[in-house]
């Protein structure tokens, strides 16, 4: 089953269960301040499970975009590594706002994944939240017994707070949850395992699918739980995993929903994927990334030097210096890829097709911007390297990382990655210091500043400043859901 029909057979069950479909929020969140990016599917919900609104149908489904590099959620250093997690993916998901409960959620789950998709039972574990003594919390036994019902006993696991125990925050609706794991493992490498009942949930081809939560308490500020008046489910489903697991493939990466990226960047670069580790993390990390960037572009977010759009400006130099040093690419060559995510995105997130050239533009000037620095930059680490190798040394100093991030536009976490491939650490307080320094450096001239013209160094080549036109273009073409 290819994904487009994958995504569209989840909606359409649930709502032949008499749910109502609403888009994808935006991937950037302008209404939050404790939220930069939309990292569930239950963001756009929170205002009806925290009461303060009246929710608008009992029921509903959704695929939404999810992007997970900041905050709690923080998956940017797995992504390319291993072969399911990204920074941005699809969170497909089903809720009740105070109607149907555990009984119904598990039920359905469970039709969905193993009669409607035809994923194997045997494969598939649950979890149940074992209870919590410190919190005065019983195991979830509703959720056991009704799991017990169609699950083989052995194939339920008991999950600890950690994993098994939602809270929205310190306060809050919160309630314990069952995920759904599957194991993708060959079946010689199964049949190895002696008691392969109890499966090592840590194995790479051992994932988590699903995250079944039911809220039905409420966090007091004083850390005690109460009954919530109406209790809700809040369900999300990794899409790409999904997708993974139904066309039996042992990463995301060979999904349909990344093999177009992959062979493009192949025909591209004249390199070969699946022929040596370091090469196909840096394939990974770009077909993911390119993702990542161009939706958050078409959501209204451009690269720039703070918040939001610094993290999209991150995600993009990662990108540009994993093509640049492992695929050969010393010009640009993300943009290109933007077609593809039209093609393949722009039925389901119209935004990504109607903006479709804008993207392009944002991101060939962001690369050839970088790209401008980015040699010199990698030169000079590599004469750090040699430095600190002479003499014995193992991490790069503080005002070296600020160098890089001032002068080449290397942000620190890209630094970062360069060092620990190099078995190197980084001094990170050192170059925090660095930044306050410089800050204040500046708050003082800009105290000095008298007259109406600032003058902008032309020699640094760092940042691209050519932004006053796009974003007022990107006002103009308006973001539009259907
Ligand atoms: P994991 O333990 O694998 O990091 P999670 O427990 O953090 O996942 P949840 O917050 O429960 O994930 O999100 C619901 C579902 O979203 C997960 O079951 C998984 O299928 C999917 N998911 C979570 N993080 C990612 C990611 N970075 N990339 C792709 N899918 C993800
Ligand atoms: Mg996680
Ligand atoms: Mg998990
Ligand atoms: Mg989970």
């Amino acid at each position: 089953m290819e994904a487009k029909k994958i995504r569209r057979t989840f909606i359409d069950f649930f709502e032949k269960k008499k749910h109502h479909y609403v888009p994808s929020s935006p991937i950037v969140v302008k209404n939050d301040p404790t939220l930069m990016f939309t990292n569930a599917g239950m963001n756009q919900f929170k205002d009806a499970f925290l009461g303060n609104e009246e929710p608008k149908f009992p029921r509903v489904a959704n695929s939404q975009k999810c992007l997970r590099v900041s905050g709690k959620h923080n998956d940017l250093e797995e992504v390319g590594v291993d072969t399911y997690h990204h920074t941005m993916f699809e969170m497909l998901g089903n809720w009740s706002f105070g109607d149907y409960f555990k009984k119904e959620a598990i039920a359905w789950a469970w039709e969905l994944l193993t009669e409607v998709y035809g994923l194997d039972k045997d494969r598939l574990y649950v979890s149940v939240f074992e209870g919590d003594e410190s919190d005065n919390l019983s195991m979830d036994k509703e959720a056991f017994d009704f799991w017990k019902e169609i699950v083989p006993e052995e194939r339920i696991i008991m999950g600890s707070k950690k994993d098994n125990f939602w809270e929205m925050g310190e306060t809050g609706p919160c309630g314990p949850c069952s995920e759904i794991h599957i194991d993708l493992r060959p079946d010689e490498e199964r049949e190895q395992v002696p008691g392969n009942e109890l499966v090592n949930m840590d194995h790479e081809q051992v994932i988590e699918i699903w995250n079944l939560v039911f809220m039905q308490f409420n966090r007091l500020s004083d850390g005690s739980l109460k009954n919530l008046p109406a209790r809700h489910v809040d369900t999300g489903m990794g899409f790409e995993r999904l997708v993974r697991a139904i066309q039996n493939k042992s990463s995301n990466y060979d999904t349909d929903l990344f093999s177009p990226f992959l062979k493009a960047l192949e025909e591209k670069s004249g390199k070969k994927y699946g022929v040596d580790e370091q090469t196909d993390i840096a394939f990974r990390v770009i077909v993911d990334h390119i993702r990542a960037i161009s939706f958050t572009i078409a959501d209204g977010q451009l690269p720039s030097n703070n918040k939001a759009g610094y993290v999209i400006r991150r995600i993009l130099r990662r990108a540009v210096r994993y093509g640049y040093t492992f695929l050969g690419f010393t010009s640009p060559f993300l943009y290109e890829l933007c077609d593809l995510i039209s093609e393949n995105f722009g039925d389901i997130f119209p935004e990504v097709r109607l903006q479709k050239d804008f993207i392009s533009k944002v991101i060939f000037e962001e690369e050839s911007s970088f790209l401008r620095t980015l040699d010199n930059g990698l030169k000079r680490l590599d004469q750090i390297k040699a430095e600190l190798s002479s003499k014995g040394e193992k991490v790069i100093p503080g005002e070296v990382a600020f160098e890089l991030y001032d002068t080449f536009g290397f942000p620190l976490d890209l630094t970062s990655l360069i060092a620990r491939e190099s078995r190197l650490s980084l001094d990170e307080k050192g170059f925090e210091k660095e930044m306050e320094i410089q800050k204040t450096r500046s708050r003082a001239a800009s105290e000095q500043e008298m007259g109406d013209w600032v003058s902008l160094r032309p020699d640094t080549g760092v940042e691209f400043i050519g932004y006053d036109f796009l974003e007022a273009k990107c006002h103009i073409i308006k973001y539009r859901t259907v």
